[in-house]
């Protein structure tokens, strides 16, 4: 037994034992130790689960949206209370770095739930077309279903605004990062949310995951992760004909123009590549660069990953972690071992500390775009850099992709955006355009269905009626 053990499961407003004994450790990956254990969830839990998210639904949609808004507003006071924990038990469960660990993997989701708690004591007006009446209502019990990688956020972009909505959730968090969700339900506990509106169920996805997709109980599955886990849910989904939105993987394009600020957007291009070990859908993996500035921006570009810090999450200087398990080590370790690009920082003999499972912040140059390296998902501290002639080859580089999640581009403001325009992907920050936590999050092509955050993450758990009069 550790401190950090968490034994039960949260169902219909009670902590309950669940029905198998069966663990799933939790494994710190900058050290390699068994940190924690939580249940090994099965489909009898989640009918468990289920039914107590049906039973709380009537009483939850009926609430005025206000009133959803003002308990909403009591979770976001206990979450924040407990935001030195969460930054702690990502750095531990993650590897995130202690520092980034505060600002995105605790700050972020405070922040998106204060968003959904005001948005929901603002409710849009009725809408009318015609002698219709346009109401929107909850789309009923959710099934929410998350990856590691920004374990919080991921899950408060489901939770906040389905319960913000009228609906009830059952949640699995990814069984590699499931005790920082355990905060979210104490949290939800002590702030007084109705008993059976959110529903804690760990365990694997291919048996509670699995469950929760394929259950009849279940109107709506909310799915981030990869896109062949989204694919599959999207089959169980489908013999039911049950609302899916999916947010997936991403190969995402930093297009660097022919006059953009090199320096700065090499600078921000590795950054963003880099954070949280590469670990993020939305990372810039590829570098578009103009043959006019090729040679500076890799020779930039490797200086700069050369420069990083990587080691224990908890020292002050470190900027890279772990990879989240040692599988996902091996599978970076394996594009950059195939790879026959040019590598410029980084790669296979790069030191390393001793134990966890890190990788080398690393660098290829010439990469092909229709190599593995440019065309895969890799999920790790690794950048591609690729030349281009003019704007036309470097729209058509960065939409040779069959993800479009995000991407960024880099020169005077009317030609970036002109660029930006004709990228297929669902977000473009130009000349480092912040992001944006109210702004719909989601992607084109096969990085999902549908979009988070904001109004449009609340009208994704709303079904639409017309009333004629
Ligand atoms: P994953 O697909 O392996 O797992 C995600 C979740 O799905 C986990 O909770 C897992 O237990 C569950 N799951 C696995 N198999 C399942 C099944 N058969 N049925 C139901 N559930 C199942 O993904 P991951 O490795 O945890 O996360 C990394 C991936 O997530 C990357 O591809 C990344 O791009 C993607 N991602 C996308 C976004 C986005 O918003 N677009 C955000 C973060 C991560």
């Amino acid at each position: 037994m550790t401190s950090l053990d968490r034994p039960l499961l949260f169902i219909g407003g009670e902590w309950v034992p669940p029905a198998s004994p069966e663990t799933i450790p939790v494994e710190n990956p900058a050290t390699e130790q068994i940190i924690a254990r939580v249940p090994a969830g099965t489909s009898e839990d989640v009918d468990r689960a289920v039914a107590a998210a049906t039973k709380a639904f009537d009483g939850w949609a009926g609430r005025s949206m206000a009133d959803r808004g003002a308990v909403l507003d009591r979770l976001h006071a206990s979450l924040a209370a407990r935001a030195g924990d969460i930054a702690r038990t990502v750095g531990l469960e993650l590897g995130t770095p202690l520092k980034i660990a505060k600002a995105v993997q605790a700050g972020l989701p405070l922040t998106v739930l204060r968003g959904y708690a005001d948005l929901a004591v603002r409710p849009s007006p009725d809408e009318t077309i015609g002698n219709s009446l346009i109401v929107h209502e909850p789309v009923g019990v959710v099934g929410a279903i998350t990856p590691w990688n920004y374990p919080l956020h991921q899950v408060v972009a489901k939770v906040a605004a389905a319960l913000a909505a009228g609906c009830t959730v059952v949640l699995k968090p990814s069984e590699l990062t499931p005790l920082v969700a355990y905060l979210l339900v104490d949290a939800a506990a002590e702030a007084g949310v109705p008993a059976g509106v959110l529903n804690l169920v760990t365990g694997t996805g291919p048996v509670v995951g699995a469950a929760i997709a394929g259950h009849p109980g279940v109107d709506m599955v909310s799915f981030t992760g990869s896109t062949a886990t989204g694919r599959a849910i999207t089959h169980a989904a489908a013999d039911r004909i049950a609302k899916v939105a999916l947010e997936l993987g991403g190969k995402s394009a930093n297009v660097i123009l022919e006059d953009a600020d090199v320096v700065k957007a090499v600078k921000v291009g590795v950054g963003n590549a880099f954070l949280n070990s590469g670990q993020t859908c939305t990372a810039w993996t590829r570098m578009l660069v103009h043959r006019s500035h090729y040679d500076e921006a890799v020779e930039l570009a490797a200086k700069t990953a050369g420069g990083y810090t990587v080691g224990d999450p908890f020292d002050e200087g470190t900027r890279l972690g772990p990879l989240v398990s040692a599988a996902q080590r091996d599978r970076v370790r394996g594009f950059v071992d195939r790879s026959r690009a040019r590598l410029v920082a980084g790669g296979p003999d790069a030191p390393l500390p001793g134990r966890g499972h890190f990788v080398a912040p690393t660098v290829f140059a010439d990469v092909a775009p229709d190599s593995e390296l440019a065309q895969e998902e890799i999920f790790g501290p690794v950048l591609s850099i690729i030349p281009f002639a003019d704007d036309d080859e470097a729209v058509a580089i960065a939409n040779n992709s069959r993800y479009g999640l995000a991407g960024g581009v880099w020169g005077s403001d009317e030609r970036a955006l002109a660029v930006a325009r004709r990228m297929r992907t669902g977000a473009v920050d130009v000349n480092g355009g912040a992001f944006n936590p109210f702004a719909p999050f989601g992607g084109y092509k096969q990085s999902g269905v549908g979009r988070e955050l904001g109004e449009y993450g609340l009208t994704e758990f709303q079904q639409v009626k017309a009333i004629q009069r």
